[in-house]
């Protein structure tokens, strides 16, 4: 255990403040943002903890106030409604493929096998009924 307060020459008046840096000690983090290292010192961490927060922070302090404003921005927008990104209709992924029975150009929402049949609109409404009158 000793081996870890080795850091200063006066043990006995180190031995607290490391038992702090044993908890907060510098890190180097690199910014999601800006992808720039910066330093989360001790002293931050213990600030940090004292307000609540218990993970790092991922982005330097410029990137943090930048994106403190952009949130607040970001927020305002959403709660007016006003965004190009839709989730609710975003456009399905379609294969362009040929109806392997009429060979009519047509589009699946599948990635379509080779060994597999790919039939147009049409078609894929005969096969069904076809198969609901085979299985009946
Ligand atoms: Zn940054
Ligand atoms: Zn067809």
């Amino acid at each position: 255990m000793y081996a870890i307060f080795r850091l200063g020459s006066r043990p006995d008046r180190v031995l607290d403040r490391c038992f702090i840096s044993m908890i907060y000690t510098d890190k180097q983090i690199t910014c999601h943002d800006c992808g720039m290292d910066f330093t989360f010192t001790a002293k931050e961490q213990e600030q940090f903890a004292s307000i609540g927060h218990v993970n790092a922070p991922k982005r330097c302090q410029p990137c943090r106030i930048k994106r403190k404003k952009a949130t607040s921005k970001t927020n305002s927008f959403a709660a007016g409604g006003s965004s190009n990104i839709d989730y609710g209709v975003a456009p399905r992924k379609t294969f362009a493929v040929k109806c392997s029975t009429c060979g009519k150009d047509t589009v699946v929402p599948f990635a379509p096998e080779a060994n597999r049949p790919v039939y147009c609109y049409d078609c894929f409404r005969k096969v069904k009924q076809t198969l609901k009158s085979e299985s009946s």
